[in-house]
């Protein structure tokens, strides 16, 4: 049996998507920037998935980017805020210590330019406190971002709480969205922020297409010079094939949304409940306010890498944290933000589903994992090390 528990880092394309990509391709060839009628009906299609992203969305068309991705979605809004802040004279950041890469880096980014950028922490349970972020915010701030849902502990954060704390205080709100769009309810208007941003790959769609939504209003500047595509915000002909089919993967993605969050989260809580008997091992997150498909934790005497790879030997494709961080020896800066030691957090796994996968599947799953972490532990000095108490145990 193989198992592909790693829908975090990305998703097989929908069969709806990959034929809405290739009659696209097909039929819509036309540049949309074009003046004849297949550059006309290329402009007509890109339009209509503007539209219907949008509705999916709450927001208005006039309001959605599109990127090449998530990252690019991140950089955009980030930086564009960033820009309108030293216009204005405010140059402090608040976000936290849990975000993706592409908002830590563009932030790393901004900090060696002279911007303040204050990391909010998260408790053991990887939330960030409300308050916290209301007594970082001042009257330098110009921009909050704080992402919706974890990619790797899957912690679904107070953006509705915090963004009005925002709205009160004039100051543009973020949110990295890209985890929860098309795996959770997502309106722009009930979260109050000024830009979010997704990404097709996470939801059954292409990867290398995204989105960026900026309320009306909101400072947006384009990262990509050149033609006027996108109302100036973002150069470059539209890869409209992928901007279809991800319009067709999250109109499918939310449809079935009820359905589907049910089946999962009881898949979810199977495999917590089975992975929580294996000795000296702790869920990673929250267990009630996380994703409906993730599933994470630290099992201690456990070098991750080597689980991985006897995992996928056994037909189960996992990851230990983010694809980002795999194959470096640092620790995730994630499990780190939640009080894990070094050593603790370099026995992670993190099994990640979707509507794709089957009770069976978990259950081949709850047999694999603790046999792999046992075979693991048998030639691990660190567990050798516990066993005979040259080391005490944190779990
Ligand atoms: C995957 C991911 C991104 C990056 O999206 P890409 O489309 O791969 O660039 C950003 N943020 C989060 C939370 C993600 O999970």
């Amino acid at each position: 049996m193989r198992v592909y528990a790693d829908h975090a880092a990305t998703t097989k394309m929908r069969a709806s998507a990959l034929k809405a990509y290739t009659d696209a391709a097909n039929e819509f060839y036309g540049n949309p920037s074009s003046l004849h009628s297949e550059g006309q009906r290329a402009k007509e299609v890109l339009e209509d998935c503007r539209a219907r992203i949008a509705a999916l969305l709450g927001a208005n068309a006039n309001e959605i980017v599109f990127t090449s991705g998530g990252s690019e979605a991140d950089n955009q809004a980030l930086l564009s805020a960033a820009k309108w802040g030293a216009l204005k004279g405010k140059k402090r950041i608040v976000s936290t210590a849990i975000e993706h890469h592409a908002v830590l880096h563009t932030l790393k980014k901004l900090e060696k330019e002279g911007y303040e950028v204050v990391l909010l922490p998260v408790g053991a349970d990887g939330i960030v406190k409300v308050a916290d972020a209301e007594n970082a915010i001042d009257d330098n701030t110009c921009l909050v971002s704080v992402m919706l849902a974890n990619n790797e502990i899957g912690t679904i954060q107070p953006v509705e709480e915090i963004s009005k704390i925002c709205l009160a205080k004039k100051v543009p709100f973020h949110t990295d969205a890209v985890q929860a769009v098309g795996h959770m309810p997502v309106n722009v208007q009930a979260l109050g922020c000024d830009y979010l941003a997704l990404s097709a790959h996470k939801f059954g769609g292409p990867r290398g297409v995204g989105a960026l939504y900026a309320r009306r209003g909101a400072p947006l500047y384009p990262l990509i010079e050149g033609g006027a595509q996108e109302k100036g915000k973002r150069a470059g002909t539209e890869n409209l094939p992928a901007i279809v089919a991800m319009t067709v993967a999250l109109e499918e993605a939310i449809a079935e949304l009820p359905e589907v969050t049910k089946r999962v989260s009881a898949m979810r809580d199977r495999l917590i409940e089975g992975l929580e008997k294996v000795p000296h091992c702790a869920l990673n997150g929250d267990r009630v306010h996380r994703l409906a498909g993730n599933v994470s934790f630290c099992f201690e005497g456990v070098e991750g890498e080597s689980l991985l790879l006897y995992l996928d030997d056994m037909g189960v494709s996992a990851s230990s944290g983010s694809a980002c961080t795999s194959g470096s020896l640092d620790p995730s800066h994630v499990l780190l933000a939640i009080g894990r030691v070094h050593d603790v957090a370099h026995g992670s796994l993190r099994l990640t589903l979707d509507g794709t996968n089957t009770m069976e599947e978990v259950e081949y799953l709850l047999s694999a994992v603790p046999a792999v972490v046992e075979k693991v532990r048998s030639f691990s000095p660190v567990w050798r090390d516990l066993q005979e108490g040259k080391r005490s145990f944190i779990l």
